[in-house]
């Protein structure tokens, strides 16, 4: 049986704690390998790996770190293949969606090739006599990284590139249920010419982020999973004195004009609600349709398409959508559908129970939809992550507006129309991070920033993009004059430019 290990000082290493954890392909239900599971020791040893390598790599030009980026850039090009059937074998979403889960990742790669120019500082010629004051961004030491299941790949290197361009080293915690891509982030790191140390990756579970939250070599963490966690992250983390910034779950609403072409709306809902089985924080998980007759026709839409979606492994090139990552996951699913029906929605079409011929012991679920969801029942306040979609009915726009405002959290929204004006006030109004008007899923692309407001995020920055920037270095402002010839005298006023 293959044993997943860590990577410690460039080094693969199972450590010292004598745990073990099972890895299965979802698809079949099979064990595949066994992870080791990290604690504090194996934490320890990876912060001061990342510590020893920090000066040298802090003090290569900016230049130079983003050769390793180019590099890298061009080692995921040429084995984007393999890093998506390394994410499909884990995960289970299909081969498509795995290659683009890649080409996200490069976004953020090739982002930071741009580091020179990203980390330009300021300069200010004669702020007071023969004085003069520049600004600059600096590396902050040994940073951690902590990713969830959803994207094993994509959001490990939504932190990476941006944190080790600025000149930070790094701790990466991946998910413990498909964390073999980290240890191919960490091949192709080395093949793109990474120094020993710069990159860790430790595996485990709470031991192990328990040991980051509290190590005090680490500088700042960047976390991304479910919203219990990310506040327990964020609150730990802080109370350490880190940085941290905590990205977390999601409940994202698609509202549906009256005005809007009903065909489109309706497969972007059919992508954005079950593409990946629904496990994405920016997945529609609640279609608001406006009016009974924009309801009637868009339910009827759906259902027809819900029932006729093509689910598969990733093998299978004709599959839209794959397994669920976990026994677990497939059962809490289940029983949220179950309580959705006795709590009074309408079960249109009903996943449950899909058996997957020659996959038996897989952990399948089929496409649920949902009509008649009312905000009080359980299938809404929760996040789903899972392949159901609920469709709640609003009578009006502002009723719509209100109820995403009211919801707790702010990942993503979307809004279908052809009225300019409503989505001009939605795009103004909506109290969510990551709006699309006609585009269901809004994640925004490498050169701009990730983040959701309320409780989907805890922390002032978003993820990659300029914000990673601010998030990985911290200002300082350099005051100095010249020539040494000036005499001003002992001065007790305030300092001024006079
Ligand atoms: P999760 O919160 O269970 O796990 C995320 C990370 O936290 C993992 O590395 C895990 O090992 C660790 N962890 C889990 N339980 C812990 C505990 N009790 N104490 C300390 N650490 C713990 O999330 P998941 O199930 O892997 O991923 C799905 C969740 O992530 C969803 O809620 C989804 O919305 C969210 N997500 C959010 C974003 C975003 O950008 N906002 C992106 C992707 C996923």
């Amino acid at each position: 049986m293959k044993t997943i290990n860590h990577s410690i000082g460039g080094q693969w290493t199972t450590g010292n704690s004598g745990l073990f954890q099972k890895i299965y392909n979802p698809a079949t239900g099979e064990q595949t390998a066994q992870l080791v599971l990290g604690e504090a020791g194996e934490v320890d040893a990876a912060v001061c790996a990342a510590l020893a390598a920090f000066p040298s790599w802090s003090n290569t030009p900016a230049a130079k770190r983003a050769r390793v980026m180019f590099a890298l850039r061009e080692v995921m090009n040429a084995r984007r293949d393999e890093i998506a059937q390394t994410i499909s074998a884990e995960h289970g979403k299909t081969h498509d969606d795995a290659l683009g889960e890649v080409t996200r990742a490069l976004e953020v790669v090739e982002y930071a090739s741009g580091i020179s120019t990203h980390l330009q500082g300021d300069f200010s010629r004669d702020v007071g006599p023969g004085i003069d004051s520049c600004a600059e961004r600096q590396a902050l030491g040994v940073v951690a990284g902590i990713t969830p299941f959803n994207f094993p790949f994509m959001v490990p290197l939504w932190m990476i590139p941006m944190a080790i361009a600025c000149g930070n080293t790094f701790v990466l915690k991946p998910s413990e249920r498909d964390p073999s891509s980290a240890n191919l982030i960490v091949e192709l790191f080395q093949q793109a010419g990474l120094p020993d140390g710069v990159l860790n990756v430790v595996h485990g579970g709470k031991p192990a982020v328990d040991a980051i939250l509290d190590h005090p070599g680490i500088c700042a963490v960047s976390f991304v999973g479910s919203t219990p966690i990310a506040e327990y992250v964020y609150t730990r983390g802080c109370a350490a004195g880190k940085r941290v910034q905590a990205l977390g779950g999601a409940k994202n609403h698609m509202i549906i004009m009256p005005d809007a072409d009903l065909d489109q709306a309706a497969d972007a809902l059919m992508g954005a609600g079950f593409g990946s089985a629904g496990e994405r924080c920016m997945a529609i998980s609640v279609a608001v349709p406006i009016g009974e007759e924009t309801a009637d026709r868009l339910v009827e839409k759906l259902a027809t398409q819900v029932t006729a979606m093509k689910i598969g492994p990733s093998t299978d090139a004709e599959a839209e959508m794959g397994p669920i990552i976990s026994l677990e996951a497939k059962e809490r699913i289940s029983a949220c559908i179950a309580k959705a029906k006795a709590e009074g929605a309408k079960v249109v079409v009903d996943g449950r129970g899909l058996v997957m011929q020659g996959y038996e012991d897989g952990f399948w679920l089929g496409g649920t939809l949902l009509d008649g969801v009312t905000k009080d029942m359980s299938v809404y306040k929760t996040e789903i992550f899972g392949p159901v979609l609920s469709v709640l009915r609003a009578k009006d726009y502002p009723e719509a507006v209100a109820l995403i405002n009211a919801h707790e959290y702010g990942n993503g929204t979307a809004i279908f129309t052809r009225d300019g004006d409503a989505a001009r006030d939605f795009a103004k109004h909506i109290q969510v991070g990551m709006v699309g008007i006609n585009v269901p899923i809004p994640v925004p692309v490498g050169t701009h920033s990730f983040g959701g407001w309320k409780r989907s995020s805890f922390g002032a920055h978003g993820i990659y993009g300029p914000e990673a920037v601010h998030f990985y270095t911290r200002l300082k402002t350099v005051t100095s004059r010249w020539p040494t010839g000036i005499r001003a005298g002992a001065q007790f006023t305030f300092p001024n430019m006079e």
